[in-house]
């Protein structure tokens, strides 16, 4: 077995953590982000993640990606960077694998009628709310809300937070994971990392999931240059593949793209890391954001990205789906309005009702909320999951 690699001294460090909220014994002789680790996957807002849309819609078929395989693939490849930068495997791992708990329902239609129905009332953001979700709502803890999770794990969670709910975090934890929405510095190389791995991830096996709906073909993605020149090389190196099946040719140009992605990021990554020269993490963290790909590997992610957008995500077929799916999660907000008995308990009795129905709402699966959707109004959403 290979011994595991020393940390970089820009790494996070698990014996230099900076703690929980609340102080807890070490129980045993696992490292603070491997404890985190073990609390996300046994949380219910992960099992959740099963049942929630990546960009299809889970009834549409079994085979797409789903909130919770694609987190298990961003896992998987933060854990591959982690080892090849002398990172904290264990936090990355864990900051990827808790990343999207606090994503609604139907993917962006869930969060986009989130965020319009809750702006009067302190607004919505699904990464805010991916940290309200290991912060408050999940309790298995008898002494305080919450998984308590490091301070490292939930700065990588708030990848992204406005300036306005950074001041109320600080003003709730003075010197916490907002702090740096407030004074524009960095988290560790260990998040902004996961980050790209999240990015590479769902470009990647968007393509995937874009071929085997049929919106996407092949001779529409080699007009895209990271693909069609990956597509090329594929084959010259295997002439047998240009006569194999599509999803074949597929699989075999994902796989060099995918390898090219991340040795580029890899590469970038340790050179810029190499010149800045942080001393440990604090450091680093002071520095401009030192994870990323170089300029043209980055052009080509944009193209990529511009693509997907276009041919994909605004394909009438996917935005026909994302109509509907933004209806259900508006009536749903009504119905819970006008009668929040319809809630469970702990959602009923609490004092903040938009804040309580917003929560209710945005921990629901796809297809919790469209049997809800049903029960409250009496009408089915999608005519496919009848
Ligand atoms: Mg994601």
């Amino acid at each position: 077995m290979a011994r595991p690699l020393e940390l970089a001294a820009w790494a996070c460090w698990p014996q230099c953590s900076r703690g929980r909220r609340h102080p807890e014994p070490m129980a045993s002789g696992a490292s603070a982000h491997e404890i985190d680790r073990d609390r996300v996957v046994h949380s219910t807002a992960f099992r959740r993640l099963m049942y929630k849309t990546q960009v299809f819609v889970n009834h549409e078929g079994d085979l797409f990606r789903t909130r919770l395989t694609h987190s298990l693939e961003v896992a998987q490849l933060s854990r591959s960077m982690a080892r090849r930068l002398r990172l904290n495997e264990d936090l990355m791992e864990t900051i990827a694998l808790a990343h999207d708990l606090g994503h609604p329902p139907f993917g962006h239609a869930g969060q986009d009628v989130l965020a319009r129905r809750m702006a009067p009332h302190g607004g919505f953001e699904h990464n805010l709310q991916s940290l309200r979700v290991v912060d408050a709502l999940e309790q298995p803890f008898v002494h305080f809300d919450g998984l308590n999770l490091s301070f490292e794990t939930r700065e990588g969670i708030l990848k992204r937070c406005s300036r306005l709910h950074a001041e109320e975090l600080e003003r709730e934890d003075p010197q916490g994971v907002g702090r740096r929405f407030v004074d524009a510095t960095r988290p560790s190389l260990e998040a902004q990392l996961v980050n790209l791995a999240d990015e590479l991830t769902y470009n990647l096996h968007d393509i995937d999931d874009g071929l085997r709906s049929g919106l996407l073909t092949l001779e529409l993605l080699d007009a895209v240059p990271l693909f069609g020149r990956q597509r090329r090389a594929a084959v010259a190196d295997d002439p047998g593949l240009e006569a194999s099946s599509a999803r074949k040719q597929l699989f075999a140009t994902l796989r060099r793209m995918a390898a090219g992605l991340l040795d580029d990021l890899i590469e970038h990554t340790a050179k810029r890391v190499q010149e800045a020269a942080p001393r440990d993490v604090d450091d680093l963290r002071r520095m401009p954001e030192l994870a990323g790909w170089s300029d043209d590997m980055r052009r080509e992610v944009k193209d990529l990205a511009r693509f997907l957008f276009r041919e994909l995500y605004r394909h009438p077929q996917v935005v026909q789906t994302t109509a509907a799916a933004r209806r259900v999660v508006d009536e749903l907000f009504d119905q819970y309005s006008s009668a929040p008995a319809e809630m469970t308990a702990e959602y009923r009795e609490q004092a903040d009702r938009q804040r309580a129905v917003c929560d209710y709402i945005a921990g629901m699966t796809d297809r919790f909320a469209l049997r809800e959707h049903q029960r409250l109004t009496g009408r089915q959403a999608f005519a496919a999951c009848s």
